[in-house]
């Protein structure tokens, strides 16, 4: 836990607040019932009188209402991976947190790889994902990164040796926030810490210190149902022939007429597949 000696810290307008929990919110007995991230409510005296619902949460490390997870990855060296582009979109979707693209090493590669590399990304359009093209050494793209994620809390990911660090650096402020004038008033507030769980950002706004995205594992899904609702781009107007339709092998399926037509992209569609045959025989057979 990041609390640090029963003390919580609320940041409101780059001033941090000292508090304490409020007994009733102490109750629940659960390590979760005030985390890094939550926004709050605190009083005169400087008691958590609230907590806001979330909208996710991770674990490792416990941190709420994420809004970016940077899902990144370099052009070459280590050379970009297409189906772990998928599996960590698909991540991000199961718990909730939009995700962005970022490839760097742009340094490297030439302008018609880059135009290759959109090609490859196209379905990220229909999913309304951004995309950047970043070289942390030559300092390209750096600055539309740093605003996009100005006043937000965002968590790296990608494989080892594509960046993160060097990005995060980039981004990062050097000097922490002094402890400002505590406030009469009954303020509404982030949540964060002394401890470095989040770190802050030049322009406001922090970043997760441990890139906790890095996996090449599904995530826990539990039925097809669960793995269709994580394709957002499935979604079709139309309706398929069969209302438990799994988009799989039935006559009259909606979501393959529209990769049919190019509605859906056929790359994402037969990552579905791949999912769904991975699912199966992996786990949800042995259940
Ligand atoms: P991490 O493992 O994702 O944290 O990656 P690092 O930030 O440690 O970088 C891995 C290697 O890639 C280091 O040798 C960096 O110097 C190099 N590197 C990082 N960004 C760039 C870049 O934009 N261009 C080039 N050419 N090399 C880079
Ligand atoms: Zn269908």
């Amino acid at each position: 836990m990041t609390k640090m000696q029963g003390f919580y810290y609320v940041e409101t307008q780059g001033q941090i607040h000292e508090c304490r929990l409020r007994g009733i919110l102490k109750k629940t007995d659960r390590k979760d019932n005030c985390i890094v991230g939550d926004v709050v409510e605190f009083s005169e005296d400087h008691s958590i009188t609230k907590v806001f619902e979330r909208k996710n949460i991770i674990h490792r490390p416990l941190v709420a209402n994420i809004d970016y997870i940077v899902i990144q990855f370099s052009a070459i060296d280590p050379k970009l991976d297409y189906e772990r582009i998928n599996v960590l979109i698909l991540n991000s979707y199961y718990y909730k947190i939009k995700p962005l693209i970022i490839i760097n090493k742009i340094d490297l590669i030439e302008e018609e790889d880059i135009e290759e590399i959109k090609n490859n990304l196209h379905y990220l359009k229909a999913l309304d994902i951004d995309l950047f093209f970043v070289s942390t050494t030559e300092n390209i793209g750096i600055e539309e990164v740093s605003s996009y994620i100005k006043d937000r809390i965002t968590a790296f990911g990608g494989p080892s040796g594509v960046g993160k660090s060097s990005i995060l650096n980039l981004l990062q402020k050097s000097v922490t926030l002094k402890v400002g004038e505590t406030s009469r008033k009954l303020k509404r507030g982030k949540h964060t810490t002394r401890a470095t769980t989040l770190l802050h950002l030049k322009e406001g706004g922090f970043v997760i210190d441990t890139p906790g995205f890095s996996s090449v594992d599904l995530p826990e899904i539990k039925n097809v149902q669960e793995l269709i609702d994580l394709f957002p781009e499935f979604s079709v107007d139309e309706q398929c022939r069969f209302s438990n339709c799994i988009h799989v092998n039935e006559p009259g399926c909606a979501v393959k007429d529209a990769v049919e037509r190019g509605d859906i992209s056929k790359e994402r569609y037969e990552f579905f597949l791949r999912c769904y045959e991975k699912l199966k025989t992996e786990r949800w057979n042995k259940l």
